[in-house]
């Protein structure tokens, strides 16, 4: 029997893979340690030069605390070895997310004790869907690291998401890469369905979605998520730039005005996105036709990400915005981001929510807004919204 840690950087869908690493360790009957252990393993993320930097760091941090390391994830199969000078107890894994389990397990040496009690100590469960992308977007690492797209059945995920429910689960979001390619051809599910299914499982207080192209918002994929009660009114959907000539550069196959169409259809739904400041070709004219989409779509929360060229894409070799406009651009979206944010929960105040409680004194309400309330973790609880700080709404019980 081995003591093992699981840690992750990057997205959701790097969450859920080392949670998967860490319920076959489990189900191997290897124990979930903290501090020194035997295994350690890192599911890294190389969506920026950044991540990779900080993922190889965690690596390198985790083989000074453990006596075997497994770094796993994006960055593992990142063409060029990132991981190349790494102490001698660090093992890479350049494998696809469904094999890396079983690699793991598999070398950490099964002991034939099965648990079946793997309870996640978290109060939502991150199913993913799908895994892989087909776009090609020219910033973009993922297709290579990742592959293309490719979906999981839907009686596995729904019999997933019935067991999140039993273990104690409130909450699921359905994740992926890009969550609108899912597809179960032989059963004829699609998200919309889905959604429609797995919200109405016994049991289920919310479920909700991580994030989703534009293209992929359609009429039958809001129709789904209206009507279903348990469905969170939240969109993630990314946005990258506001420029229909950046938006082609990148590949990203709709134009500003599609995307503000596709969201006004979606009104009631609080509205999240991503956004790169300084792609290459990005002028200050770009810049502000970005910040006024996301002002005139209702946007209110974006992640900035400045642009950093990624190896194997066809931008690989272009970065011809300045650091420093960069980091300026970055500041004045963030700021208009902070903005919005502060009106969104301003409009709150007097107003009830359902808000569940994942960590001491906080919680998120129904459309994923921040919360501050006191209630035990892990509850489903009745506030109303009488303040906003800077971390989010004040709430007292209703
Ligand atoms: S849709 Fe584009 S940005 Fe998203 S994973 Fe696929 S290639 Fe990358």
């Amino acid at each position: 029997m081995a003591t093992f840690t699981t840690r992750f950087l990057g997205c959701k869908v790097s969450q859920t893979d080392a949670r998967e690493i860490r319920e076959r360790l489990l189900a191997d009957g290897h124990l979930d340690g903290a501090g020194e252990t035997d295994v350690a393993v890192v599911n890294t993320c190389c969506v920026t030069h950044e991540a990779v930097r900080k993922s190889r760091q965690a690596a390198r941090r985790a083989a000074r605390g453990a006596e075997r390391v497994y770094v796993t994830g994006c960055a593992a199969n990142l063409a060029g070895g990132a991981f190349a000078d790494l102490p001698a107890n660090v093992t890479v894994v350049p494998l696809r997310s469904e094999r890396t389990p079983a690699f793991v397990a598999g070398d950490v040496g099964a002991i034939a004790c099965v648990r079946d009690d793997a309870r996640l100590d978290r109060v939502r469960a991150f199913v993913k869907v799908q895994d892989g992308c087909s776009f090609s977007c020219s910033f973009c690492v993922i297709p290579q690291v990742r592959g293309e797209s490719r979906s999981r059945p839907s009686e596995a995920l729904l019999c997933e998401v019935r067991r999140r429910v039993e273990q104690g689960h409130r909450e699921v979001v359905l994740t992926g890469i890009n969550l609108g390619c899912y597809r179960d051809r032989e059963a004829r599910f699609d998200l919309p369905s889905l959604v429609r299914e797995a919200g109405a499982v016994p049991g289920l207080a919310r479920l909700r979605l991580s994030s989703i192209e534009v293209n992929h918002l359609g009429p039958a994929l809001l129709a789904a998520m209206r009507e279903t009660p348990s469905v969170s009114p939240h969109l993630h959907v990314p946005l990258q730039s506001g420029d229909d000539r950046i938006l082609t550069a990148m590949g990203r196959r709709y134009a500003a005005a599609t995307y503000l169409r596709r969201v006004a259809a979606a009104e009631g739904f609080n509205l999240t996105t991503d956004v790169i400041v300084g792609f290459p070709g990005e002028d200050e004219a770009a810049f502000e036709r970005t910040l006024a989409v996301v002002e005139q779509a209702g946007i209110t929360k974006v992640h900035v990400f400045p642009y950093s060229p990624r190896p194997g894409t066809s931008t690989a070799a272009a970065d011809t915005v300045p650091p420093p406009v960069k980091k300026e651009r970055g500041a004045r979206l963030r700021a208009l981001s902070a903005a919005a944010c502060a009106r969104h929960w301003r409009a709150k105040v007097g107003a009830a929510d359902a808000v569940l409680v994942d960590r001491r004194g906080r919680g998120y309400g129904d459309d994923y807004t921040p919360w501050l309330v006191e209630a035990p973790v892990g509850e489903l609880v009745r506030a109303r919204a009488v303040d906003v700080s800077v971390e989010g709404v004040v709430g007292v019980a209703a």
